[in-house]
């Protein structure tokens, strides 16, 4: 089969203030996407699967400073910084997570390691390390996620609790694939909730929540991770797909507006079909977002983002 090959990415819903995003900032946030998005297209260019797609996509927003995932990941009200990912492959419905892991460089390829090399689905805390050092995988200090400007994010949150509503949240990264095989793969990544406290576990590494794939479509979430979590909205977009026939658009609507945001929940989703057609829907203020489908030119949507 040599079907359409189509990418999205996002790099996390939410909100950023102008002041904060000097026009060289913005730059970077739009080249990190673009060469993000070019990565994994150029895989499924060569004939890559979606999975090696996704997970080189994440990968490279993985170890960028711009993101809450991997290297920018934000801190927990401990000061630590504790990394959720999942991936999913919708051919084989296999899937992979790890949870609060504190080591590992790239979560989101232990978690493609988790669904191809364990009897698992989704690793937690001090054992999803071990796991991902006993795999050969880049083990890391916890020194490695401490970037400056998310460390006075936390303090200044400390000191300002509650007191302004003005907080900037963005960061979460994700991706999905549909390969020439006609095969799709979601992944998500991040660095949780900025504050977070005594191991919470958001919706990314919950397959269902914040990520999932079938032979339909593939989705990815970001946003307020309890929602997702208790909406099973990559699960329930999907779902809608696949008993109703609703279109890409009209499913990540559907949950996305009619459930979680009318539970007073926000966030953004990509979604893939398997002929290629996608959304990208964000009930926040904006998300960061890049796509390339079939032959078109990329597109990268950073501007959504930046609020007066
Ligand atoms: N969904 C993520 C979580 O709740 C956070 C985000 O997407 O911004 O952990």
């Amino acid at each position: 089969m040599n079907a359409p090959i189509a990418i999205v990415i996002h790099g996390g819903s939410g909100r950023l203030y102008k002041e904060e995003m000097p026009p060289e900032k913005e730059e970077a946030y739009k080249s990190a996407l673009t060469a993000a998005v070019q990565e994994g297209y150029a895989i499924l260019k060569e004939g890559g699967t979606a999975v090696a797609a996704v997970e080189a996509s994440i990968r490279m927003l993985e170890d960028s400073p711009l993101f809450n995932a991997g290297k920018g990941a934000v801190f927990s009200s401990d000061g630590l910084n504790e990394l959720d990912a999942a991936i999913m492959d919708g051919k084989t419905m296999k899937a992979g997570s790890v949870a609060g892991t504190r080591t590992i460089r790239n979560p989101i390829t232990a978690a493609r390691a988790v669904m191809e090399q364990s009897e698992h689905v989704m690793l937690t805390g001090a054992g999803a390390d071990g796991f991902a050092a006993a795999s050969g995988l880049q083990i890391v200090d916890p020194s490695y996620f401490k970037i400056e400007e998310r460390w006075e994010q936390i303090q200044q949150l400390k000191q300002q609790e509650q007191a302004s509503g003005k907080q900037s949240k963005y960061g979460t990264v994700g991706a999905v694939a549909l390969d020439r095989s006609g095969s799709l793969a979601a992944g998500t990544s991040t660095g949780g909730m900025l504050n977070k406290k005594w191991g919470r576990i958001g919706d990314t590494p919950v397959i269902g929540a914040g990520t999932y794939a079938n032979q339909i479509s593939a989705v990815s979430c970001t946003g307020y991770g309890e929602f997702f979590i208790r909406y099973t909205v990559a699960r329930d977009i999907a779902a809608l797909m696949e008993y109703k026939n609703l279109s890409v658009e009209e499913a990540s609507r559907e949950v996305l507006f009619n459930k979680v945001t009318r539970a007073g929940g926000a966030g953004g989703v990509i979604t893939l079909d398997v002929k290629g057609n996608m959304a990208a829907l964000h009930s926040t203020e904006g998300m960061f977002w890049a796509s390339m489908i079939k032959d078109n030119p990329c597109q990268v949507n950073v501007c959504n983002m930046i609020i007066e």
